[in-house]
This record gives structure tokens, sequence and C-alpha cells, in this order.
């Protein structure tokens, strides 16, 4: 007999990006944000002093969630949790609204842990598959009869593409259980669900610090629900899940609006420009709502530029199975290093 769970045996385990120690890469593989931290978050993590970090944090981390409601209109900090990274959120959520045994729904392809998460529930993960457009199928709500959670990535993932919000609304109103809508790039988007929550019982929208506020570094997520499945979510978090540093670094950057306004509207730029000059080159090109590329090469395959950039010092990401393996999901970085991209790609297209 095995000393470990059926499931967890039987599955493969969550790939995150790859983080490599080889060589210096131009890294364009996990969606960081290529520009420093808001100075006003760095400004207090140099602030901290030994004797703060003998305590332990606040265990829901009130200020922050009062600040986050503040910046989002909610009515109290009661509509909001923390958690380490957004991850934490999503497996928070797995935790409260998925049985063992049940099923959680998602959109194929999308985010590749929420399948994992359903995994190390025990329970069944159904893909609902996008369009060739890789747009929302009509009845998705009912595609996933039978699931008690529904992850929305909104902008999704690896795609880049933005849901129209009516397609999010309906299934909001049509799915039974709670949907989660993963705004971990709203940031970048040119409209967000954030008035979601207020005006649907059943729905939590989750962020991130790890893109738009470049504190991949950090790990802090926050998730906005009415106070109803709050509470539920609070009872399944670690005790601790978001630690001192991170409380008071997260509220310093949010506070930055104009910091984050300015750096956002930075990436949008060089992206939209690197989208322009790879369809000029023949390439497919995703209509892009985050801080990312989907793209397909043209007269080559994804696998051979994907090895041709890494050759070349470029690192970008290749999910080689199904309807991905023809695309490469390049993350978008400084003027200079997108123009070191496209020149490259150009040479490997030839
Ligand atoms: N959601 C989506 C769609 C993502 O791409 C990522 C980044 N891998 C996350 C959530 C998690 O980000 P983090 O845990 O760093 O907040």
């Amino acid at each position: 007999m095995a000393l470990w769970r059926d499931n967890i045996g039987r599955m493969a385990g969550y790939t995150p990006g790859e983080q490599p120690k080889d060589r210096r890469y131009i890294k364009l593989n996990t969606n960081e944000n290529p520009y420093p931290p808001s100075p006003k978050a760095l400004a207090a993590l140099a602030a901290v002093t030994g004797d703060r970090l003998r305590l332990y944090p606040d265990p829901t981390a009130d200020s922050l969630r009062e600040l986050t409601a503040e910046r989002y209109g909610l009515p109290g900090r009661d509509w909001v949790l923390a958690g380490n990274g957004s991850d934490d959120l999503l497996t928070i959520a797995v935790r409260t609204f998925v049985e063992a045994g049940g099923a959680l729904a998602h959109p194929e392809p999308s985010y590749s842990l929420y399948p994992v998460l359903a995994e190390l529930q025990g329970a069944r993960a159904v893909a609902v598959p996008l369009d060739a457009e890789f747009a929302l199928p009509a009845d998705a709500a009912a595609q996933a009869a039978g699931c008690s959670l529904f992850f929305l990535a909104r902008p999704n993932a690896p795609t880049g593409t933005l849901f129209p919000r009516a397609a999010v609304e309906a299934l909001c109103r049509d799915f039974p259980g709670v949907v989660l809508i993963d705004e971990a790039y709203g940031d970048f988007a040119p409209d967000n669900c954030l008035d979601f929550p207020a005006r649907f019982p059943n729905v939590v929208v989750s962020r991130t610090f790890s893109k738009s506020y470049s504190l991949a570094g950090l790990r802090l997520g926050l998730a906005m629900a009415s106070p109803v499945l709050i509470e539920q979510m609070l009872k399944v978090k670690d005790s601790y899940n978001v630690n001192y540093l991170t409380q008071l670094v997260g509220e310093a950057a949010l506070a930055d609006r104009s910091y984050l306004r300015r750096r956002t509207e930075e990436v949008c730029c060089t992206r939209d420009r690197t989208a322009a000059a790879l369809a000029a080159l023949g390439c497919t090109v995703c209509p892009s709502a985050t801080n990312f590329l989907f793209v397909k090469p043209a007269r080559t395959t994804a696998a051979a530029v994907f090895a041709g950039l890494r050759d070349n010092g470029i690192l970008v990401r290749y999910f080689p199975k199904g309807r991905t393996g023809d695309y490469l999901r390049i993350s978008v970085g400084t003027n200079s290093e997108m123009d070191a991209l496209i020149t490259t790609m150009q040479e490997l297209m030839a």
C-alpha cells in the first residue's frame, strides 16, 4: 500500500514556468513585469524593523482589506480576502466550494493550474472547450452541469483574450455554483468585472500583485466577493497566509495608483507595438488584453521557434499539448527586449 493518497500518486502536479539558473536570458516566460515595483512599496520594505518581524502578522490582513475595499468601491473589508498570491486564493476557493468527489469547470485552453487543483481535491475537472476564436461557448453553464465551481480567467491565459462582459454575466446568471473570475491580468484590460460581486451573490473576483504591480516575488493576491462567501473562505485559509512584509508592501503598492497607471500604460504600449511587428512578419497574434502575447509563428512550428529562441537566450512559454501546441506565449518585456525578440523571430521564421 502506498503511503500517500491515491489521487496524489496518480497526478502529475503543476509545472510552473522555468526560473533558469544556467545563464542570463531575456526572460519572457512567466508574465513577470519588466519594470521595478513602486518606489513607495520599496521604501515601506526598507523601513521594516526586526522587532516587528518577531511578531505574527494580522491573520486577516485587515488594513489591507480595508484599503482594497476603499480602492474598489466595495462596502467594507468583509468583502475582501487576501492570499499568498492569487494561487492561494484559487486553492482556498476549491477547498471551500468543491466537495471531494465533486467537480469544477474551466475553459480549455485556460490556466493549467485549474485542473491540477481539482485533482488535489479528489474532484473532477470539466474542460469547456473555447471556440476557434477562443471565445466562450454560449452554453458554457450547461456544459458545466454538476460542477460547483467555475474558474474563468478574464482576460484568459494563455490566449490573452477578453471574454465580453455580457458572456460572463450570462455565465454568472446561468451557472448555479460559484463563478471565480480570475482577473490576474485585469489591470492590462480595457474593462473588468469588479462590479460583479455586488451584483451576483455567487461571484468571486481575484486579483494578483504579481503582474501589474511587479511584485511576483512578494506573493499577494486579493479576492472580492459578498461577505457570505468570504466568511466561508476565511475558515479555509491558513492562519497566517499573508506574511507581515507582504501586507505592508502590498498596501503601499496599492496606494500608489499613479505609478501603477504609468507602468501599465507602458507595458500595453510595448505589447501593441510588438503585436503589430509580429503580425507584419506573418505571425497570427491573438488580440491581447494582458501583459503577454499568444502567437502562432509563420512558416515553421511553435516548437522550432521556442527552441531557437532559447538557443538565442530568449525564454518564452510553450504548452505543447492540444490546441496551444501551435502557439507561443510571450510575456511583454522592455522595448529593447521585445526588439531582440522580433529580430530573432524574424531570423528563425525566414
Ligand atoms: N491566474 C492566472 C490566470 C495566472 O496566469 C497566474 C500566474 N501564473 C495566476 C493566477 C497566479 O498568480 P499569483 O499566484 O502569482 O498571484
